[in-house]
């Protein structure tokens, strides 16, 4: 229940709000602006254009969270709501900015950057790029416009962590003059990666930060970067974020004369392909029982459709580690993270086991107790599971680029 309690200062405070909207959800926080701005509340819109979605709100310093069922058909839907929601406790007037997820920021963008006329003409253009994201996105920063056209709305890209990997890993092996149209290795998830590296760089130091690391991001969406000298050198994903290692609805990777063979014997669409490698691939079309890992590990053992599925999805993330340490000439630190990742030892330990020729060697008392350090004394790895959070990477890179154009 909200009361005037709730209500922060008024005029006290600056804010920074991120939004970031996934396909069926939205994610939004606020953060009391500063240099490492501080998280306030939180909440997500999920099931967005269902009948009946949610509502989550977290009131981080309360400690106290409320769930109710919500009809949002669309993500404009979500814009009242969410707007009732900061007036209740501050004025938007004291928001500084709003800080967007953007997952494609094509050949353009390698920082996050105030949105502009030019910038959103730049997004409509790729939006086929990342038709699962980018319209919806784009979508969020008009309505946004439309309502608060004074306020500041700031880009954050997850391509931009990667756009300086060596040419060698950006090229695709494809008729060249498609490179020059973008049609390129682009890489995702880098607002969990930059904020993955900071941790790295606070609990394990400079030093280690600057060696040969695999970030695993292991979600709904899953991939990995190959970061050496605190630059990513390689990553699993490539132009979308369909590509790589098999994730809970989306393929990864796929040998590309499924394209042709699928239309001559099925005679099937390029939408329905797109949709079927997007929604009806990975954990779910393999198990044909779920999406979500923690159902297909409680059926295992009744089900081998739901053990197959588990065991392609930890044979595919062990062959990419084998891939990623190959690009970097070795591997130094193993970081799990992400709703499988940081939660998941059975999984973090089936993944690891036949790794220990790359030097990886897991404890597995550490491992089940959810240690920061999940390695044994004498591997040459050290793996570590770290949380990401990407609202906060995002506030961050929002607080930067406001404190850059002040500058
Ligand atoms: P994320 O996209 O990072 O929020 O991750 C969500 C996914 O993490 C869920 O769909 C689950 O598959 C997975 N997950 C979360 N907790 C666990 C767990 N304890 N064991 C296995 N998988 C988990």
């Amino acid at each position: 229940m909200i009361t005037q309690q709730n209500r922060l200062n008024p005029g006290s405070d600056r804010f920074i709000l991120t939004i970031n909207g996934g396909s069926s959800s939205l994610k939004f926080a606020l953060f009391q602006a500063g240099d490492t701005p501080v998280r306030l509340f939180s909440g997500m819109f999920e099931r967005i254009g269902f009948p009946e979605g949610i509502l989550t709100l977290n009131d981080v310093a309360g400690g106290t969270t409320e769930r109710r069922t919500i009809h949002v058909p669309d993500h404009e839907s979500c814009l009242d709501p969410l707007k009732r929601w900061l007036e209740e406790r501050i004025r938007i007037d004291d928001i500084l900015a709003i800080g967007h997820r953007v997952v494609h920021g094509g050949m353009t963008y390698s920082g996050p950057g105030r949105v502009t006329p030019h910038m959103l003409e730049e997004l409509r253009r790729i939006s086929l790029y990342d038709p699962e994201h980018l319209p919806s996105e784009i979508g969020l920063i008009d309505a946004f416009n439309k309502r608060y056209p004074n306020l500041a709305q700031i880009a954050c890209f997850d391509t931009a962590f990667h756009r300086d990997m060596p040419r060698v890993a950006r090229l695709l092996p494809i008729p060249r003059r498609f490179d020059k149209l973008g049609v390129q290795r682009y890489g995702f998830h880098g607002l969990s990666y930059a904020f993955l590296m900071k941790e790295l760089a606070r609990v394990g130091g400079r030093g280690e930060a600057n060696g040969r690391i695999i970030l695993a991001h292991l979600g709904n969406g899953a991939s990995m970067a190959a970061v050496k000298g605190g630059k990513s050198v390689d990553t699993t994903m490539g132009f979308t974020p369909t590509s790589g290692m098999p994730m809970s609805r989306r393929s990864g990777d796929l040998d590309p004369g499924l394209v042709s063979y699928l239309a001559r014997t099925e005679g099937m669409s390029v939408d329905r392909f797109h949709k079927m490698i997007n929604t009806e691939s990975g954990l779910l079309g393999v198990s044909e029982i779920s999406s979500d890992l923690r159902d297909l590990l409680a059926q295992e053992q009744s089900d081998s459709r739901a053990a197959e599925a588990v065991a392609l999805f930890c044979y595919q993330v062990r062959k990419w580690i084998g891939a990623m340490s190959a690009a970097m000439g070795g591997l130094d630190t193993l970081v799990f993270s992400a709703g499988i990742g940081e939660n998941s030892s059975v999984i973090r330990a089936r993944i690891c086991d036949g790794l220990e020729f790359l030097g990886i060697i897991i404890d597995d008392a550490r491992n089940e107790t959810g240690n920061a350090v999940i390695s044994k004394e004498g591997s040459s790895v050290t793996v570590r599971v770290i949380h990401t959070d990407e609202e906060s990477e995002i506030a961050y890179q929002t607080a930067q680029c406001l404190q850059g154009s002040a500058d």
